[in-house]
């Protein structure tokens, strides 16, 4: 299980409609090792010009995020993207860019420009397949 604030929920969502219809992506850093979102960490999308449903966060976002983290109680637990006008699944190309099972993959569906569900998952690298993880929010 993993669990998020609604403001950061709603933070996510707003970054979804403004990328619409590219996907949007960052971060999620979170502290210790229960997978509670501490902060949300938006990167620019590399790929909006090879598609609209491609997303590579800027891996210097995250160089520099991990340096600052490291030491700290905090560290980067997974991240987003969105799907323009597509469930909230993950796709084949997601599986074949999943390659650190540790991490949560969060995907916002964009219907028409708009936020719709959110849903968290793991990679099961045994199975080659992503299982849905259980998203608890609290305010
Ligand atoms: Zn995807």
């Amino acid at each position: 299980m993993i669990t998020c604030s609604q403001s950061q929920l709603n933070q996510i969502k707003a970054a979804a409609e403004a990328a619409y219809p590219s996907e949007c992506c960052g971060l999620l850093v979170g502290s210790g090792n229960s997978l509670v979102v501490s902060r949300v960490v938006s990167s620019p999308n590399l790929l909006t010009d090879q598609g609209l449903d491609r997303f590579e966060i800027d891996p210097q976002i995250r160089i520099d995020l991990e340096r600052k983290l490291r030491g700290s109680a905090e560290q980067i637990i997974g991240h987003y993207h969105s799907h323009p006008d597509h469930p909230a699944m993950p796709s084949a190309t997601d599986l074949a860019m999943a390659f650190e099972p540790d991490l949560i993959w969060l995907i916002v569906s964009v219907r028409d420009g708009q936020a719709a569900e959110i849903k968290t998952h793991q990679l099961d690298q045994t199975a080659n397949k992503f299982r849905e993880v259980n998203c608890k929010i609290i305010n």
